[in-house]
C-alpha cells in the first residue's frame, strides 16, 4: 500500500525561442516548457507528470498543480486507482477552484499533469507501460474510469461499452503489432517551422523523407505568397504521386471566411487536412470551414487547444471537424482522453494527436496505442518533432516511420534530474541556464 506523501512542481524551460523552433503564425518565439509535477511516495516509486507551456505563464501553472496535487495528499495509490471515475471527480470538484475552470483553462492544464502524475506512478507499481494497463483491462474497467458526466447526451456508458466489447475483436493481432511497434505511424513537423528558412527546410523534408516518414506538416498563415512557395517546395521534394501526405497548420490566425479563401488559395499543393484554422472555441466556423473546404477534399483539424470532453463532444457531434486532435495534458489526462476516443470513435472521426512540445511524443505515444489496441482499431498517424527528448529517461523514438511501442514502466516523462536544474526557471544561481548571459536575449528582449 503505497501513500502519497508529499508534491512538488517544478518549472522547466528549454530557451527554443533562440532558433524559432516551434515557431508558427500565432506562436513566434515559443521557449517549450513543462510544468511539471512529482508525487512522492513512501514505497520506492515517484509518479511524474507534466503539462506543456511555451513559456510565460509556466508558473501560473506549477501554482495550480500546487493547489490541485494537494487534493491528493496523504491518500493511497489503491484508493485513488480502485476508483478512477470518483477520483477525477474529486480532483475537478474543489468548488472554490472550480471557479477559475471550471475544467478549463490553467487549472485543467495543472490537472493533466496530476492526473497523468498518479497513472505514472500506478504504472511503475504495477511494471508497465501506461498504454498496457489500459490494453490488460476488460471493456467496463474501462467504462468505469471516466467521468460521462456532460457527454452522456453524445455517449452513454453503455454505447462506450458496446464500442469497447466490439474492439476486443481482433485485439490480439493488433496488441502483437503494437509489440513489433507496428501500431502508431509518425509524422513530422521539423521541417515545417514558421521561422526556418527555405534551405533548412528542404534540408529537414529531405532528411525525414528518407528517414521512411509519409506524412509532414507546414505551418502556414504567415503570407499566402510565401506560404505558397514554401509549399511549392515540400512538394517538389515529397512529390504528388508518391504516396507521401502534406498537411497543413494555422494555428488559429483566420477569422472564418478568411480561412476559407485563403485556403482556397493552397488548394493546389492538396492539403489533407488544415489544422487550427480558427479559435479552437468555434464549433459553428469550423463546420463552416469544413463545408466550403469539402469540394476541394481538404478537411478541417482541431483539438490542440479543445479544452475538454465537452468542447470535444460538440465538435464531433455536429460534424465540425475531419480529424480529431487529443492532447495528452490539455486534456485532464489519460481518464478524459479516452473518453474523447470513445466519441471519436463512435462518430468515426480518426484520431492525430497533437504532439508537437516537450514530452507530448512521450505522452502521445501511449495514447496512439490505446486509440489502435482498444478503441477505434484504426492507426492514428502521430506527430513526431526531434527536439528536446534528450531531457527525458525514456524518449519516445521512431524506426521505420512507426514509433517504438514504449515497454518501459511508467508514463514516460520522467525527465533528468540535471536537466530539471539546468533548465529551470528562474533557476539557481551558477546552475540555471537562465540565469547565465545568454539567456538575458530572451528575458529582456521584445515580448513577441
Ligand atoms: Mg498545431
Amino acid at each position: 500500500m503505497v501513500t502519497i506523501t508529499h508534491i512538488e512542481t517544478r518549472d522547466v524551460r528549454f530557451p527554443t525561442s533562440l532558433d524559432k523552433t516551434g515557431s508558427d503564425a500565432m506562436n513566434a518565439a515559443g521557449d517549450y516548457s513543462a510544468a511539471y509535477c512529482v508525487l512522492y511516495t513512501d514505497g520506492k516509486h515517484e509518479g511524474h507528470g507534466m503539462t506543456f507551456t511555451i513559456g510565460r505563464g509556466n508558473e501560473i501553472v506549477c501554482s495550480a498543480i500546487s493547489h490541485l496535487a494537494d487534493r491528493i495528499r496523504g491518500r493511497t495509490l489503491d484508493s485513488l486507482v480502485s476508483n478512477w471515475g470518483k477520483t477525477w471527480r474529486h480532483l475537478v470538484n474543489d468548488s472554490q477552484l472550480r471557479w477559475i475552470g471550471p475544467e478549463k483553462g490553467v487549472i485543467h492544464l495543472a490537472l493533466g499533469a496530476v492526473v497523468n502524475a498518479i497513472w505514472d506512478l500506478w504504472a511503475k507499481e504495477l511494471g508497465k507501460p501506461v498504454w498496457r494497463i489500459v490494453a490488460d483491462m476488460t471493456p467496463q474497467q474501462i467504462v468505469d474510469m471516466i467521468d460521462f458526466r456532460y457527454i452522456t447526451d453524445a455517449l452513454t456508458p453503455e454505447e462506450a461499452l458496446d464500442i469497447l466489447t466490439k474492439a476486443e475483436q481482433g485485439k490480439e493481432g493488433r496488441l502483437k503489432e503494437a509489440l513489433q511497434s507496428r501500431a502508431v505511424p509518425a509524422y513530422t513537423t521539423s521541417a515545417g517551422w514558421l521561422g526556418y528558412g527555405q534551405d533548412k527546410m528542404r534540408g529537414l523534408l529531405r532528411e525525414t523523407l528518407s528517414k521512411g516518414y509519409k506524412h509532414f506538416k507546414l505551418k502556414v498563415g504567415g503570407d499566402v505568397a510565401q506560404d505558397r512557395e514554401r509549399l511549392g517546395i515540400a512538394r517538389e521534394i515529397i512529390g504528388f504521386d508518391k504516396g507521401n501526405v502534406l498537411m497543413v497548420d494555422a494555428n488559429q490566425v483566420w477569422s472564418v471566411p478568411e480561412a476559407i479563401s485563403y485556403m482556397e488559395q493552397l488548394k493546389e499543393f492538396k492539403p489533407w487536412f488544415i489544422e487550427e484554422p480558427t479559435s479552437p472555441d468555434d464549433v459553428l466556423g469550423h463546420k463552416a470551414i469544413r463545408e466550403a473546404l469539402k469540394p476541394y477534399g481538404i478537411g478541417v483539424a482541431t483539438g490542440e487547444m479543445c479544452q475538454n470532453r465537452v468542447m470535444f463532444k460538440q465538435f464531433l457531434a455536429s460534424g465540425a471537424i475531419d480529424i480529431c486532435q487529443i492532447d495528452a495534458c490539455r486534456l485532464g489526462g489519460v481518464n478524459e482522453v479516452i473518453a474523447v476516443l470513445l466519441m471519436a470513435a463512435k462518430f468515426k472521426v480518426p484520431i492525430v494527436p497533437h504532439s508537437g512540445g516537450v514530452g507530448l511524443p512521450e505522452y502521445t505515444q501511449h495514447l496512439s496505442t490505446i486509440d489502435y489496441v482498444v478503441v477505434s482499431g484504426k492507426k492514428s498517424v502521430l506527430e513526431y518533432v526531434d527536439h528536446l527528448h534528450e531531457h527525458f529517461f525514456h524518449p519516445s523514438e521512431i524506426r521505420d516511420g512507426y514509433y517504438v511501442t514504449p515497454t518501459d514502466p511508467g508514463y514516460s516523462v520522467e525527465m533528468k534530474p540535471e536537466s530539471m536544474e539546468r533548465f529551470g526557471f528562474p533557476g539557481k544561481e551558477g546552475v540555471s541556464w537562465w540565469r547565465g548571459e545568454e539567456a538575458r536575449g530572451i528575458l529582456e528582449g521584445e515580448r513577441i
